[in-house]
């Protein structure tokens, strides 16, 4: 019952040549339709993406919590779905520790991001120092306590569990490790928005997710998806993973 959603994250990476590469990602999406196929490219390429390919759903990597305002460098939600996004990630891990956002930032840049009709895909994930620790389920249980907007609804919300230690390293948990912290997921957001909202909400594994990884990666009960970096830059590197959803 929940939709498979497989999305790619190009960080700061590509340019107006590299939209190029979203027909092949279409192609692939036409294939698999119960796949939700997205890719957030930099909020510079949002339109053009958007006018290059109406078949690929276009997000956006960062939403001010703000509708307006002396907030030099930033974008609201009804400026990112003008230029053509319909969701947003908000509270990826380079920008909470890049930027220092807070839980109650993340949260609010969601609640923004819902309000305007977007989905908002809140990250958390745990440092490998918290994980060494054994810290790595109550830190990610309390970001998500702290970053999911109380009365989100399924259909308006994404989470993204991303262990730090696993972004661009070629490092992945194991599969039992994703298995229980994903469920300990579930069962937060079961606490949070009740059980019948929880259990349709998807939630995604990112951290280097590739070809050779996302089959079982995707076969876990509690796992809906990928959020995909390195690897959704080209159509050579994200098509194997909507296949393999
Ligand atoms: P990665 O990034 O796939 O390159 O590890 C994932 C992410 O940060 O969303």
């Amino acid at each position: 019952m929940r939709r498979t959603l497989i999305a790619g994250n190009w960080k700061m990476n590509g340019s107006r040549a590299a939209l190029a590469e979203l027909a092949g990602m279409a192609a692939a999406a036409a294939e698999h339709p119960g796949v939700d196929v997205v890719v957030c490219p930099p909020a510079t390429l949002i339109a053009a993406a958007r006018d290059a390919r109406s078949d690929v759903i276009i997000g956006a990597q960062d939403c001010h919590a703000a509708a307006a305002g002396p907030y030099t460098g930033c974008l609201s939600a009804a400026m990112l779905i003008e230029a053509g996004a319909t969701l947003s990630i908000v509270g990826h891990s380079e920008r909470r520790t890049g930027q220092h956002e807070t839980d109650a930032e993340v949260r609010a840049k969601a609640i923004a991001v819902m309000a305007a009709g977007m989905t908002a895909i809140v990250c958390v994930g745990e440092t490998e120092a918290q994980r060494d620790a054994g810290d790595a389920m109550p830190v990610v249980a309390a970001q998500v306590a702290g970053s999911v907007p109380d009365d989100a609804t399924a259909d308006r919300l994404v989470v993204a569990y991303e262990p730090l230690w696993a972004i661009g390293t070629g490092r992945v948990p194991s599969i039992a490790d994703v298995t229980e912290m994903h469920a300990m997921i579930r069962t937060r957001l079961s606490a949070k928005l009740g059980a019948e909202t929880a259990a349709a909400v998807r939630i995604l594994y990112g951290g280097s997710m590739n070809a050779g990884n996302a089959a079982a990666l995707l076969a876990v009960a509690d796992v809906d998806g990928g959020l995909v970096g390195g690897a959704s830059l080209t159509a050579d590197a994200f098509v194997p993973i909507i296949r393999a959803a």
